[in-house]
């Protein structure tokens, strides 16, 4: 589904990417985890158009992404989450999910005057949609909770909704579960198995907790020094000698 060719990114003369290759099987959700500095982040704002690489090309499904920027990438299905949630805080949850969806009638100043009945349609139609999605994550008791109020893994699931109000594709997760306690870092893990499994999208996770990476990712690929070292399930990685001195050396 992804292919990322030989991606280099440069800060000043640091290589923070340094030709690295890789590529995301559709269904799948792949994770992505090495020492610090390893140049993970980098690499996903590269893909995620976040970032322009120095060098390099990346596709989708065959086509070249290579530095479009992240709207353009919205609408092909492909969407970051970020290791900090952005939530608007003193929305409700449901305003929250029902925002996500550009180009909704209301936002037209024309629309507001003369199209008031496509308006209601509309946000009742997305009302409809941040409710069922709501449910999915089974924080429907939440919907008129402000978003600002809810813990940070509940905030965690509002991130991974709004990735359902449009229907993304491929899921990039930037440390899903840091600061998160162990039940909701499971239910976090389940949420993401049952959009793989029932919604069919693939995700890509970096992560540095190996008790969720191992619940849920395979393959895994591991980074360091800004390359790809080695691919595998987590016990072939784990093994990997490889890997096993790069997390020796940090
Ligand atoms: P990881 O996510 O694997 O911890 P990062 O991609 O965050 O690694 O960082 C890789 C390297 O690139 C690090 O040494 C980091 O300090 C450096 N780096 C990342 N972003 C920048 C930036 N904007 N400017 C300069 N150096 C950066």
């Amino acid at each position: 589904m992804i292919r990322v060719d030989n991606v280099v990114k440069t800060f000043g003369g640091f290589h923070a990417v340094d030709g690295a290759s890789l590529e995301i099987a559709q269904g799948s959700i792949t994770g992505l985890i090495g020492p610090n500095g390893a140049g993970k982040t980098t690499l996903f704002n590269v893909i995620a158009g976040v970032l322009q690489p120095t060098s390099g090309k990346v596709t989708m499904m065959g086509e070249d992404i290579t530095g479009l920027p992240p709207h353009d990438l919205f609408h092909k299905g492909l969407l970051r989450t970020f290791q900090i949630a952005h939530e608007f805080g003193s929305m409700t949850c449901r305003e929250n999910l029902m925002m996500v969806p550009s180009g909704q009638s209301g936002e037209t100043l024309w629309n507001t005057w003369f199209g008031r009945k496509r308006i209601a349609d509309e946000e009742r139609a997305l009302k409809a949609k941040a409710d069922e999605v709501l449910e999915f994550l089974t924080i429907e008791h939440l919907a008129d909770h402000p978003a600002g109020a809810v813990s940070g893994g509940q905030k965690k699931l509002l991130e991974l909704g709004r990735t359902m109000m449009v229907d993304a594709k491929i899921v990039f997760l930037d440390e899903v579960g840091a600061g998160v306690n162990r039940t909701l870092l499971y239910t976090i893990s389940d949420t993401i198995k049952r959009l793989n499994e029932e919604r069919g999208y693939t995700f890509v996770v970096i992560e540095h907790d190996m008790d969720f990476i191992e619940r849920l990712c395979d393959p895994v690929i591991c980074m360091a020094e800004g390359k790809v070292l080695a691919e595998g399930t987590l016990a072939e990685i784990k093994a990997n000698e490889q890997v096993i001195e790069a997390y020796l050396g940090t």
